[in-house]
């Protein structure tokens, strides 16, 4: 039986596409071989490599002069891919620093450029507003991360950076809700989370940002050459791209980007009230700043935290156990998550606190 899985990622993926997946492993269309075996230059795969990319622009209505690449080395690469196919040496770029994720971003974009730091959630947990972002005026453009994945703060808008590209690592939150994608230069997402298996990276960035990759650059990450090769510069993650195509169906099955991120805000919802509800669990992102995607709290007896682990686990609710560097819990409600799930959730953490007041 499957579990209800609140990975933070890589993450669980609709029921549907595995069985699909499954159900074509050996024998997919028909070839006599696994979508997995054949060449990524094939008919059949340039099919499919071409059909998820044309459907994720229908999901993210994502505008003509946009390419879109699939790449490999997941959102870290694209710490350093940015700078370098965005930056000339020594140029000013800006950041916005909200935790984790984005100090990552901070820390190899300083390898590159000079990091003017934009902003910060100020030692609290929570997304900076728009009035206290101080952009350098200068930047080749601006980098903040919408989600932080292990702490659980959102952006509930989109910062204004008056004409400088603005980049964004949407590793957790891409396809959450509708986006207007024409107010990015950039953006990027590692796939475990809410595409597909690990192994593939989309970008997808401006048509002007593209083909100012710096000379040492490597050819296979620069964004112009993969662009011209339609991602096929080598050999891709072929069958992390099937899979992310069949997830893309799925989502438009499921109604689109608009109907998931109402059923996403509703899963938060509940999952929010039933700590707040709580004497026992509490969440410390400030109200306005709390992410849909990953509701990260702790129980205020600490020592009752590998007993609450292991009865959820009995109780087939796994992946629970917050991030190594800030401890606690983390439930991930990845689109992939059913409501039904987050009932459950709720459910279970309720009884948990009668048995243990
Ligand atoms: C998971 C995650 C990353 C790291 O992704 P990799 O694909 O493992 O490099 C980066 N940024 C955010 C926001 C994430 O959630």
């Amino acid at each position: 039986m499957r579990a209800f899985n609140f990975s933070p990622g890589p993450a669980v993926l609709p029921t549907e596409v595995l069985e699909q997946a499954r159900d074509e492993l050996l024998d997919w269309r028909g070839s006599g071989a696994s979508v997995m075996e054949i060449s990524h230059r094939s008919p059949s795969f340039v099919e499919v490599a071409t059909r998820a990319e044309a459907d994720l622009r229908e999901l993210m209505s994502i505008p003509k002069n946009y390419h879109v690449l699939f790449m490999q080395g997941g959102a870290s690469a694209q710490f350093s891919l940015v700078p370098l196919n965005l930056a000339p040496p020594r140029a000013t770029v800006d950041y916005i620093d909200t935790g984790h994720w984005s100090q990552k971003a901070i820390a190899e974009a300083r390898r590159y450029c000079e990091v003017h730091l934009a902003g910060d959630a100020g030692g609290s947990y929570g997304a900076p507003p728009q009035d206290e972002l101080r952009f350098s005026g200068r930047a080749c453009y601006a980098h903040y991360t919408p989600n932080e994945t292990i702490s659980g703060v959102e952006y509930r808008y989109i910062p204004e950076t008056h004409g400088v590209p603005l980049v964004a690592d949407m590793s957790s939150s891409i396809l959450s809700q509708p986006l207007d994608v024409s107010k990015f230069g950039l953006i990027y997402a590692g796939a475990q989370k809410n595409i597909g298996p690990s192994g593939l990276t989309l970008v997808i960035v401006r048509d002007d940002l593209v083909g100012r990759a710096r000379a040492e650059t490597p050819r296979v990450f620069d964004y112009k050459a993969i662009a011209d090769q339609q991602s096929m510069l080598n050999t891709p993650p072929t069958f992390a791209w099937y899979m992310a195509g069949l997830v893309f169906k799925w989502l438009k099955k499921a109604g689109g980007v608009r109907a998931i991120g109402e059923r996403n805000r509703l899963k938060a919802e509940m999952l929010y009230g039933a700590i707040d509800d709580s004497r026992l669990y509490k969440n410390s992102v400030a109200k306005d700043s709390r992410s849909r995607m990953n509701v990260t709290f702790t129980l205020s007896d600490v020592g009752l935290e590998p007993l609450f682990l292991e009865a959820a686990g009995e109780a087939g609710l796994t992946g629970l156990k917050g991030h190594r560097v800030v401890g606690g819990m983390r439930a991930s409600l990845y689109n992939a998550m059913p409501i039904e799930g987050v009932e459950k959730l709720c459910a279970f953490m309720r009884d948990f606190e009668r048995r243990h007041p």
